[in-house]
């Protein structure tokens, strides 16, 4: 059986008891929401310093535009689509332990995912990160709510909602650029990992760090290594199982054929 097909995949996982899936914004491409790098990703029209810390807290403009368009996604909220579905699947059969995903758009939840560190935050909770936060470390009064808590500002007729509290900058809970992770993430997604009988990467360009070591040491420690994803990636001659194909599809293939080799091997 071809190394690179999704038959490999379901072999794999079908053996598979605590296996992790790390996700990136690949898996949500296919509920419209666009990545960074695909060849018709989000830097081919933005500047990526402008998704920096150190800009957001330095520019009411951009922080404007960011509520703005965030304000504009939510009206129509974007939905999980066969991937995200796939992976709560293979967490309800027993495949899958849980979820480590670099996104920030709450949409594995939103499918019945139920072990999901969010790496790098949510747009879904904002929170107070101070009036001058220095160096990448949010220096906020402990003021946190719901993405709806801003909207309703904004439907108020503030454009750069200010934290209730202590007036401060309130920024959601996503990491930007040049912006630390949060508290305990890192130890979280790195206990999950140290855990998994295989790694699953779906969807990342596996570029942006740590967050892209934790695949990396898992196979140093011996964890076998899948990777669906739609271009190469750094990682890919380290896999035992690679699909270079869109992830929804793939993934449901995977999740409907597992019932049957569950049934053959008992
Ligand atoms: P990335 O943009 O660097 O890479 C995405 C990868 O997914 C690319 O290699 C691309 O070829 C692949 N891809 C795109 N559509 C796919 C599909 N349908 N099926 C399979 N593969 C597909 O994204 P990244 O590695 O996650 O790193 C970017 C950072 O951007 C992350 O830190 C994340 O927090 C943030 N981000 C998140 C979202 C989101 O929450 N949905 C969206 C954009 C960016």
């Amino acid at each position: 059986m071809s190394p690179m097909s999704a038959d490999a995949l379901a072999d794999l996982l079908a053996d598979a008891r605590a296996g992790v899936a790390f996700t990136g914004a690949g898996i949500s491409t296919e509920s419209g929401i666009p990545d960074f790098r695909s060849p018709d990703g989000l830097w081919t029209r933005e500047d990526p310093r402008d998704f920096s810390f150190r800009r957001y807290v330095a520019s009411p403009a951009l922080r404007e535009q960011a509520w703005r368009r965030r304000h504009a996604l939510w009206q129509d909220p974007p939905r999980p689509n066969l991937g995200h579905f796939a992976l709560a699947d293979l967490e309800a059969e027993g495949h899958l332990a849980g979820i480590v995903t670099q996104n920030v758009d709450g949409l594995h939840a939103d499918a019945g995912s139920r072990t999901v560190v969010e790496l790098h935050g949510s747009t879904r909770r904002v929170t107070c990160i101070g009036t001058a936060p220095r160096a990448g470390t949010p220096q906020g009064c402990g003021f946190t709510a719901s993405h709806a808590w801003a909207f309703a500002r904004l439907d108020a007729g503030e454009a750069d909602p200010r934290c209730p509290s202590c007036g401060g900058i309130v920024k959601t809970t996503t990491v930007s650029f040049g912006q630390n992770l949060w508290p305990g993430v890192l130890e979280e997604a790195s206990a999950l990992v140290e855990r998994a009988d295989v790694v699953l990467v779906i969807g990342s360009s596996l570029s942006v760090e740590p967050a892209a070591s934790l695949p990396r040491r898992a196979h140093r420690a011996g964890v076998p290594l899948a990777i669906v994803n739609a271009e190469p990636t750094p990682l890919d001659d380290l896999a035992e199982v690679r699909v270079r194909a869109r992830a929804g599809g793939v993934l449901a293939d995977v999740a409907a054929a597992l019932p049957a080799r569950r049934e053959a091997s008992a």
